[in-house]
């Protein structure tokens, strides 16, 4: 991109390469009535991106950007307005000198295909996109709460109401994309967004896969979140259990606000991980929680609980039927 073109969308795209650790606390999204006013009325405006996007006319000198809402491996996602429709959004901007090496081109490619192809309340809305010479730009909904990271850093720990009624709306989306023969793989509080109502929205499809045989061999994701299946030494398959091995992970993260195999190594994490050799969950933990947990985290893939088994489970029955 040129100097001329960064004035001309008040915008200046870093090429900074990735972060190193996305576990890193930053600024928490500042939010603004007239953001959420046009959030909420803006369907029409959502048909008219889609429209541009399928006559291939999108381009950055329709948005106007207001301000960096965070970065990730390959670029910078920036909050904007649609100029002609008023339609608030996020931009997230890809440099393709940060992935057009190495064959990470085919991970944009994936999300792209993948996201595109969902629509679904618990997950971030996909608009549209468009690329240049040197970016490939995604058009998004905005999650006005931004990361739940960032939430449970500020936080420490949710109550069991709290995160079962979260686990609870993972699972309905987890259920949505595994019914779509989706596989998620990077399950993790930074890859959850929230709405304006506090509900929450997955996002980052960088690491999912359309798998219709439900069977996968690529070891990829956040270490700390990996199931045992995924990490074992050679090529082994593995199926759509490894989302669920994440929601306990996820869980037990949400009751304690660390996570349940971390060491001090990688190897030492991944070692953890395969003898499930979980760090003990405090005395305060109530036992139908140590039982739901229990229930994820099971070494053998078949027998960890579905999604069904999830939702019917009493943890989440008692904890989501009561109000608050
Ligand atoms: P990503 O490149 O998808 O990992 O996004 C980098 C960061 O940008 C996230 O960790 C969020 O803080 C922020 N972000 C990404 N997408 C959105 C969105 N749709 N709405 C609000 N913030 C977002």
């Amino acid at each position: 991109m040129t100097s001329k073109e960064n004035e001309a969308i008040g915008v200046s795209v870093s090429s900074d390469g990735p972060r190193p650790c996305k576990r890193v606390r930053l600024n928490t999204p500042r939010s603004s009535t007239r953001t959420t006013a046009l959030a909420e009325s803006n369907h029409a405006a959502k048909s008219a991106i889609q429209s541009t996007s399928t006559q291939s006319k999108l381009h950055y000198g329709l948005f106007e950007i207001a301000r960096p809402l965070g970065s990730g491996a390959f670029g910078q996602v920036y909050l904007a307005r649609h100029r002609e429709s008023c339609l608030i959004c996020a931009l997230k901007v890809l440099n393709k000198e940060n992935f057009m090496c190495d064959g990470k081109e085919r991970h944009v490619r994936r999300e792209i295909e993948v996201h595109s192809c969902l629509r679904h309340p618990g997950i971030i809305g996909f608009y549209g996109w468009f690329h240049d010479s040197s970016r490939i730009v995604l058009i998004l909904e905005y999650a006005i709460g931004g990361e739940l990271f960032k939430v449970l850093a500020r936080e420490d720990h949710f109550s069991e109401q709290r995160a079962a009624k979260y686990i609870a709306q993972v699972a309905c989306s987890l259920s949505y994309l595994h019914k779509k023969h989706v596989m998620h793989r990077d399950i993790k509080p930074e890859n959850i967004l929230l709405g304006l109502h506090g509900e929450l929205k997955l996002a980052d499809f960088g690491y999912s896969v359309h798998a219709p045989d439900n069977k996968r061999e690529t070891k990829c994701g956040t270490l700390d979140y990996m199931s045992p299946e995924m990490l074992v030494r050679g090529t082994v398959s593995y199926t759509n259990a490894v989302d669920l091995w994440a929601l306990g992970v996820l869980t037990y993260e949400f009751l304690t606000g660390w996570t349940p195999f971390a060491d001090n190594t990688v190897a030492a994490t991944r070692r953890r991980i395969c003898k499930l050799d979980m760090e003990p969950l405090p005395a305060s933990i109530s036992p139908e929680a140590k039982h739901f947990i229990h229930s994820l985290l099971v070494l053998d893939p078949p027998t960890r609980l579905s999604l069904e088994g999830v939702l019917d489970h009493p943890w989440i029955v008692k904890n989501c039927k009561s109000p608050g």
